[in-house]
């Protein structure tokens, strides 16, 4: 039902994007051939508006980062309020703005313990970069010049980067282009509780601790995980599985980065996915929801420790990014804060979680190949296996969780699939945290239908 202004416009761009645009995480021969999916030209609450005027509930907050929902004036207005007094203004060499600097302090406000020192960056990837680096250069201010090696997770994912990628733990990524960083090591244990020592453990080689044993302490300067794991299919760790980490860390030296890209400000029903668990790591990275994907805006969290011996070093700190401390994104942050606290949006995205929980166990018990759904607040994946009983995955001919998801797409949903393992089909659901309670209900009304279609 599309007007024709509108029809030629869409033909238009279409055909421009697929001369003139190479899309991020997208199959690009397809690209070319077919032009975009959508074209949003709108955007209001938990809704996106394509050319055709059809609307689209936002069943993942985009990429799990548009936290407060689209439309949002006043995040629109502190952005436009900053750029009309000092849009931009560096951090470098000294220099400092109001936002930044308020941003940073109520950054240190809200993080558990000591972590009370923010290094600023644009995004995700740039964050884990730059704790590698803080920490690899925090054991060289200490004489250990060889504490270079960074152990990260099977499906764990830090971005694209160089060490970022070479730290994710999905194969796709982290052979792409056959970048390097040597002193990466990513475990192949996933979340198992062979973290707490037991060696008979049939994964324990490729457990942190083993990797540990075999390389030497004095070879690694961190652990990378996140508190519950997004891109690699909504993995919640086992209980007792981060505090053992963080035991490990400790006995060996070594540091703890908690990468909350997706679980930060609130995705969880916590401000902070470790909150869960009360883990304090040495290095938290943040990006997605501190803007609620209004503004690029990244850091690094660190604590006073580590702050302190790198304000002891009288020489250049040579690492920073032209968008470092970015005066309007920073106002974006603080008033994207101010909502999330002004509005109860943390405690809501919980009890929301606690509807969803309900929601995909009523599909468990309804379909016999809908299993291992899981939840903490907003951030939700369940499932798809030919027999969850006896956990017998699809043939890989069957694109289970790709069908479902494109079913929903169909009905006006969209929600994101996962099969970069063989056998894997899980199905990702994490709206923002403003859904009305009859919205998160027609969510998983949809998801239903889309699972009966499928079925
Ligand atoms: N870390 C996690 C946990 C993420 O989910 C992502 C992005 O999805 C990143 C890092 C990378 O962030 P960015 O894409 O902003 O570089």
């Amino acid at each position: 039902i599309m007007n024709e202004k509108n029809e030629s416009l869409a033909i238009e761009l279409s055909s421009l994007d697929r001369r003139h645009l190479l899309h991020p995480s997208t199959n690009p021969k397809l690209q070319a051939e077919t032009g975009p999916k959508l074209i949003f030209t709108g955007a209001e609450g938990i809704y996106l508006h394509d050319m055709s005027g059809q609307k689209y509930i936002d069943g993942v907050s985009m990429l799990w980062n548009v936290n407060l929902g689209h439309g949002n004036k006043e995040l629109a207005k502190a952005a436009y309020d900053q750029m009309v007094n000092v849009a931009y203004a560096s951090s470098f060499y000294g220099y400092a703005n109001e936002p930044t600097v308020r941003l940073a302090e109520k950054i240190a406000s809200l993080t558990p313990g000591d972590l009370n020192t923010v290094f600023f960056t644009s995004g995700g990837s740039e964050s884990n970069d730059t704790a590698f680096k803080l920490s690899r250069f925090y054991w060289q201010l200490q004489g250990y010049t060889e504490k270079r090696t960074i152990i990260s997770l099977k499906r764990g994912y830090h971005g694209v980067t160089v060490s970022a990628q070479r730290a994710t733990g999905i194969e796709v990524y982290r052979e792409f282009s056959g970048s390097t960083d040597p002193d990466i090591v990513n475990a192949k244990a996933h979340l198992t509780e062979c973290e707490l020592g037991d060696r008979s453990h049939p994964e324990y080689e490729g457990c942190i601790r083993s990797i540990i044993e075999k390389l030497g302490k004095d070879k690694i300067a961190a652990v990378i995980v996140e508190p519950i794991q997004g891109a690699g299919g909504v993995h919640i760790p086992p209980e007792g599985y981060l505090q053992a980490v963080r035991k490990l860390c400790d006995e060996f030296n070594i540091h703890l980065i908690a990468d909350e890209v997706i679980c930060g400000f609130g995705r969880t029903g916590k401000m902070f996915g470790v909150d869960h668990w009360d883990v304090v790591p040495d290095f938290m990275s943040i990006a997605k929801g501190i803007t609620s994907g209004y503004i690029q805006l990244g850091g690094v969290v660190m604590r006073e420790k580590i702050r302190d011996a790198f304000t002891s070093y009288d020489g250049m700190l040579a690492h920073g990014f032209t968008y470092s401390g970015h005066p309007a994104a920073c106002a974006v942050g603080l008033k994207n804060i101010e909502i999330l606290e002004r509005d109860g949006l943390i405690e809501k995205a919980r009890k929301l979680g606690e509807q969803l929980e309900k929601g995909l166990l009523y599909l468990e018990d309804k379909y016999e190949f809908v299993s291992g759904s899981r939840v903490k607040g907003l951030l939700a994946g369940f499932d798809l296996m030919k027999d969850s009983d006896k956990n017998i995955p699809f043939e890989e001919s069957v694109k289970a969780s790709v069908s479902v998801v494109d079913e929903a797409y169909q009905r006006g949903l969209l929600i994101r699939p996962f099969d970069f393992e063989p056998g894997m089909n899980i199905v990702a659901i994490a709206p923002p945290f403003i859904t009305a309670d009859n919205e998160l209900e027609r969510i998983i009304n949809i998801v239903d239908d889309s699972l009966a279609a499928f079925s």
